[in-house]
């Protein structure tokens, strides 16, 4: 079975031009039925490291983003100066400012923080602010007339964000605006209805056969 590998690589600031050492993802495992996925769609990492490496943050500007925006270089990592040692969360934090003064559509902003929040806790420390702020820009997002993303999928999203902040009114309401096309399973949506009309705002781990259904046989990757 494959391993979860980091490795130090040298990024190049789209900003800046600055070279910095990061370490980046190099593998994963697949994901079988036993992995561990979470009701609000995301696998459970067994190191915040690696969520966090997700995102790069020059050392020189502050730039933070998804690392593909980020081109890489053979230099030596290993001869640069040390990235900013900031706790993994924060990286997040940092992206979302990145993308909020450059003006980048607010879907990123709530996957970043929700990637923050999901780092939180991989890091054994939840941070709620993260879960706020991913519900501030979800919440924008899908109050936009002109976007034609996956709003049936991100209402599922944004119902289970509302659940864990403990608006189970909103959350019921946002599972009812799940539509068919957005591929999330009926026994799925009628769970985390439950739960919601019960008042259980804790994530909840998703059963095997519905990890295996909507993530096996659809090849997805981390
Ligand atoms: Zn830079």
């Amino acid at each position: 079975m494959k391993e979860f590998v980091l490795r130090d690589t040298t990024l190049l600031c789209p900003t800046c031009n600055s070279m910095f050492g990061t370490k980046t993802l190099a593998a994963s495992p697949d994901i079988t039925a036993e992995t561990p996925v979470e009701a609000d769609l995301h696998r459970v990492l067994p190191d915040p490291a690696l969520r966090a490496a997700f995102v790069a943050m020059c050392s020189a500007c502050g730039y933070a983003w998804w690392v593909q925006a980020f081109k890489t270089h053979p230099f030596d990592s290993k001869l640069l100066p040390k990235p900013l040692s900031l706790e993994y969360p924060k990286r997040f934090a940092h992206a979302v400012l990145t993308g909020r003064s450059n003006g980048s559509h607010s879907l990123d902003l709530a996957l970043l923080a929700l990637n923050g929040y999901w780092c939180s806790r991989e890091a054994g420390n939840p941070e709620i602010r993260f879960l706020e702020l991913a519900h501030h820009e979800m919440d924008n997002t899908l109050k936009l007339d002109d976007w034609e993303g996956s709003r049936g999928y991100y209402h599922y999203v944004m119902g289970e964000i509302c659940r864990q902040l403990r608006d189970f009114k909103a959350a019921i309401l946002h599972f009812e605006k799940v539509t068919p096309i957005a591929n999330i399973p009926q026994e799925l949506l009628d769970r985390q209805k439950v739960l919601a009309i019960s008042g259980d705002c804790d994530p909840a781990v998703m059963p095997a056969h519905l990890v295996e259904l909507m993530f096996v046989d659809q090849g997805a990757k981390v």
